[in-house]
């Protein structure tokens, strides 16, 4: 039998606990506003079977998102990234990169319509806001790399009526709308090709956003031009504080905001800080990025199997990683810089974006932790965590022909 003071205890703590988390000013702000995250890359592996509607496990390899996490971690709307995997541009590798997208976009939409009783389409804020008030997750869906627009400029319209409301223009190399921030053979059309110029006026036709991270600053500029609305960086970081090509300069901030645009701070390593790592370490990777072409050009068996040498080294020589704190110093800093009306959040979940102690979804009130614990009040912590992407998203929508 168990003693009469131990139950009395088991009862106190129990009610002590609950009055705690009651009463933490984290979970009420989490209660209270709604959470976007505006870039995850979980769609990649869906395509390849993972289960989104089951709570997975990140350290036995279980990707970073899934429903039962956003739950945990009081995350409540994400952009779900149709990415397109870019190859040389040819008639056959056009072709299978609009077969893959269709086929990513049609994953999305059979997982979320399989688990309707914790997730939905999202097409617009409100929707987010309903599905909350549900109890469920919203899931947008943006679409990665317009390579698989091909040069048919109905597709953006395609794309839009599947459900996505923002394209990234191009990936890690120049496609034919964009040049890259990173491609390695430097630039190809000094910006913005005469197609992506069009795409941009399409895109500014419809009412989809327009997402300027992974292109290069000349592109940037170019966007910034011709776009008659404001425009998003969906998962990019402020050069300032972490030079890296991916991450955007103070001035390209500024003029972001002065028409105003917001930055979506991402985990990705790289971008938030540099590091250093043991020699050793750089040397397995340097091999790896050899032997697999630095990513690029590779079908996707060859990929999976370039990915998977490349998570054994992180597995073997555990690498440092930036931390929440580390992240939170980009927010800072874009806030210095123009205001806490132009700053918000999107992770890279399961396309690379990682912090120590925020390594999946569930972990997301870390975040949220940290900038209260430098004096954010409810109110900035809201647009951080969507006003500021909403207030774009409604004003493109509200100008659109759709
Ligand atoms: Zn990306």
């Amino acid at each position: 039998m168990v003693p009469f003071i131990f139950l009395i205890f088991a009862l106190f703590a129990f009610t002590e606990l609950h009055t705690n988390t009651k009463n933490d000013p984290v979970e009420r702000i989490h209660r209270n506003i709604l959470t976007l995250d505006t870039h995850v890359d979980t769609p990649m592996g869906m395509v390849r079977g993972f289960d989104v509607g089951i709570r997975n496990d990140e350290g036995l390899g279980g990707g970073q998102l899934d429903f039962p996490r956003m739950k945990e971690g009081g995350l409540d709307a994400a952009f779900f990234a149709v990415f397109v995997r870019q190859r040389e541009r040819n008639p056959e590798t056009y072709t299978e990169a609009y077969e893959n997208m269709i086929n990513t976009f049609s994953v999305i939409h059979r997982e979320v319509a399989k688990y309707n009783e914790m997730a939905g389409i999202a097409l617009n804020p409100n929707d987010a806001y309903q599905l909350k008030e549900e109890g469920m997750v919203a899931v947008f869906i943006g679409l990665e790399n317009g390579f698989s627009l091909e040069y048919k400029i109905e597709r953006v319209q395609e794309v839009y009526d599947l459900g996505a409301r923002y394209i990234g223009l191009s990936h890690t190399s120049n496609n034919q709308i964009s040049d890259s921030s990173t491609d390695g053979g430097g630039s190809e059309h000094n910006g913005l090709s005469d197609f992506g110029k069009q795409v941009v006026k399409e895109m500014n036709r419809i009412g989809m956003l327009i997402d300027v991270s992974h292109i290069s600053d000349e592109a940037f500029w170019d966007v910034l031009e011709i776009s008659e609305h404001p425009v998003v960086a969906t998962h990019s970081n402020a050069r300032a504080i972490c030079d890296h090509p991916r991450n955007l300069t103070d001035e390209m901030v500024i003029a972001l905001a002065e028409r105003g645009g917001v930055v979506q701070i991402t985990f990705l390593p790289s971008y938030v800080k540099t590091i250093e790592q043991k020699p050793e370490v750089l040397a397995a990777r340097r091999a790896v990025r050899e032997k697999y072409n630095n990513f690029r050009n590779l079908d996707d068996e060859t990929m999976a199997e370039g990915w998977a040498a490349w998570q054994r080294i992180n597995e073997e020589y555990p690498v440092k990683l930036p931390t929440v704190s580390d992240f939170v110093d980009h927010i800072d800093h874009i806030v210095e810089l123009v205001g806490i009306d132009y700053v918000g959040i999107g992770s890279d979940f399961d396309g690379g974006g990682i912090l120590e102690d925020c390594r999946d979804v569930s972990e997301m009130k870390n975040i949220t932790r940290e900038l209260l614990a430098r004096g954010y009040s409810e109110e900035d912590i809201e647009k951080i965590w969507s006003g500021n992407f909403f207030r774009v998203f409604n004003e493109v929508i509200a100008t659109s022909s759709n």
